[in-house]
């Protein structure tokens, strides 16, 4: 087949935990020796049986059954050393997949769908896992007895083998172009139940806007379309393994009906004694079980081998965003921030940036102004490393920010997101996020600068009360608190708060406000601003428009200019007067 071996990339976790393999395979080579020799044993009953020889019956009865025992002590080994194997491998991949996509750039998932991945690394995985444990356990010691049994047939009867072994060839070419369609019609299959994944976490983790929008019946015809190509692209697969059976099947009839048409001639004219020919029959028997293992298997390899491809497919993805080499970590830093002629474009045909510089000292407060999709957020995201400017470069306290490790700049900088994300856990936990030993002390130091001390303390467990998957427990001013809590506990230098568009109401503001504040003394702040009132008191705002700053300085500087600030702060502000 032209195709590649798709499999080759299971390689390495193969061999890291060949030791399990290898001891199952012994036990397979014991187990086949051993089958191997009961056709003989079969014989020599039939012999005994046919002379009336009880006694010689009873002997031959008790080795066979003995080595059935001793068969089914290495089949027990072998299974169980295969399938240990086989976990392992796939526990292995589970987990280097997961860290690989983790050190994948935001780029990634901005165009990743959830649903999808987590698909992948689930389900997929586990069919990886399964094949390989059938492959290992099944298919192997199938594969031994299809090359040992023939082998004895042959000792016992060369004639009669190689006739019966004429269709052997032809079988195996159906199988094999059986398999590669159903390879095929399995990658299908898989996409499709991938779409399906994709759209159930979108549309279930945006439940509210479905119900807001009254968009139910909607949402099921589309559920409903994917799982109705999903329904056929399986169906198409089975269809295919549903032929093939019978094909298969009619061949193998036609192959043993063959050699009962030969061994009775062989009899007929003394060649082959009876006994020989039961041998030979039982042989063939045994031959029956592997060879239907191993096509049934070998689809499912076929199968398996597209999920393959769509787990390793992941693992192509370079990370646009890299630790170079010799990055060291960034030392503490007092907050100088300064972008040098920086270029950055999401897609190199819409340039966001054209040669933007900004200088900003420690501890000064910027608000970032401008109208919608001037690059207000990608401005700030170029900051922590979230993206990589095209050209140009960006230094904090006058080191480039690619030369040091991600993980030291990135501490150094606190970000207070528009809207707060809560994990499942603990206020604690969700404070000191991705931080296994949590120092309470410094989370509720965090907490006190954020103004999130007070509501904590009032609940009976305090630090420990636990919030829901979307912290639906708390109100949308206390969960800014725990972001800002959060985006403080390392004691951040520089400060990023993307404003929250929506107002809370008056009181919540006035809370929030002040923790803001407090958040911000003594740090570089950027501030992304969308309402009024934080951006009159701020050291400098600029303001962003076609890829540039236009304009910069403080509010009252710029509302005496007169220019595109001041006619934008003028259009809010009348804005802000007629919805108030
Ligand atoms: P602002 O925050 O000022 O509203 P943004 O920084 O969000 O502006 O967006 C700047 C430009 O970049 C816009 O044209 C927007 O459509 C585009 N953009 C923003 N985020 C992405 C993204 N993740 N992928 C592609 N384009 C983006």
């Amino acid at each position: 087949m032209s195709q590649p071996f798709s499999y080759s990339p299971l390689v390495p976790f193969l061999r890291r935990h060949s030791s399990l393999f290898i001891r199952g395979l012994i036990f397979a080579f014991g187990y086949v020796l051993v089958t191997v020799s009961l056709p003989h044993l079969v014989g020599k009953v039939s012999l005994y049986l046919g002379q009336g020889d009880l006694d010689g019956v009873v002997r031959w009865l008790s080795w066979t059954a003995l080595l059935f025992l001793i068969r089914s002590l290495f089949q027990y080994g072998e299974n169980i050393s295969m399938m240990a194997a086989s976990l392992a491998v796939a526990l292995d991949l589970r987990r280097h997949v997961y860290g690989y996509i983790q050190q994948l750039g935001l780029d990634f998932f901005d165009q990743a769908q959830t649903g999808d991945l987590t698909y992948r690394l689930t389900e997929e995985v586990d069919r990886i896992g399964e094949v390989v444990d059938k492959l290992a356990r099944q298919f192997i010691s199938c594969t031994l007895q299809l090359i040992a049994i023939p082998m004895y047939m042959f000792y016992l009867n060369g004639v009669l083998t190689l006739a019966s072994l004429i269709l052997a060839p032809l079988m195996a070419w159906l199988i094999a172009q059986f398999g590669q369609r159903l390879f095929l019609l399995s990658r299908r299959s898989q996409k499709q139940v991938s779409h399906l994944a994709s759209l159930l976490t979108e549309v279930l983790g945006n439940m509210r806007l479905v119900q807001a929008f009254a968009a139910q019946s909607y949402e099921i015809d589309r559920f409903s379309q994917e799982a109705e190509q999903h329904r056929q692209a399986k169906y198409r697969a089975q269809r295919l393994v549903a032929i093939q059976y019978p094909v298969v099947g009619f061949l193998e009839v036609l192959s043993i009906m063959f050699l009962f048409l030969l061994g009775g001639w062989q009899i007929s004219v003394g060649q082959m004694t009876p006994q020989a020919f039961v041998s030979y029959l039982a042989a063939v028997g045994l031959l029956i079980h592997p060879i239907d293992l191993v096509t049934n298997h070998y689809n499912e390899f076929k199968q398996v081998e597209a999920s393959v491809e769509r787990v390793f497919e992941l693992m192509n993805i370079q990370p646009s965003i890299q630790e170079s080499p010799h990055a060291q970590p960034l030392p503490d830093i007092q907050g100088r921030v300064e972008y040098r002629a920086v270029d950055f474009a999401y897609h190199p045909e819409q340039p966001v940036f054209q040669d933007l510089s900004i200088q900003i000292d420690p501890g000064d407060v910027i608000a970032l102004v401008g109208p919608s999709g001037a690059g207000k957020t990608t401005l700030v995201n170029l900051l922590p490393r979230f993206y990589d400017p095209t050209a140009g470069q960006i230094l904090i306290d006058g080191t480039d920010i690619r030369d040091v490790t991600l993980r030291s700049l990135r501490r150094q900088i606190g970000i207070v997101p528009q809207e707060t994300t809560l994990i499942s856990g603990t206020i604690a936990q969700n404070i000191a996020y991705g931080q296994p030993e949590i120092d309470l002390e410094a989370v509720q130091r965090a907490a006190e600068i954020a103004n999130a001390h007070g509501f904590i303390s009032q609940h009976p467990q305090g630090y420990q009360t636990m919030v829901g998957e979307r912290g639906l427990l708390l109100s949308r001013g206390q969960r800014q608190r725990i972001a800002i809590a959060r985006a403080v506990l390392y004691d951040p230098r520089i400060l990023i708060l993307d404003e929250a568009t929506s107002a809370l109401d008056s009181e919540s503001e006035a809370v929030v406000q002040q923790a803001l504040e407090q958040a911000m003394q003594g740090r570089t702040t950027l501030i992304i601003a969308h309402r009024l009132s934080t951006i009159t008191q701020v050291d400098r705002i600029l303001f962003l428009e076609g890829g540039q700053v236009s304009e910069s300085g403080p509010h009252r500087e710029l509302l005496q200019q007169n220019g595109r600030y001041a006619q934008f702060y003028a259009q809010q502000f009348n804005h802000a007067l007629q919805t108030s």
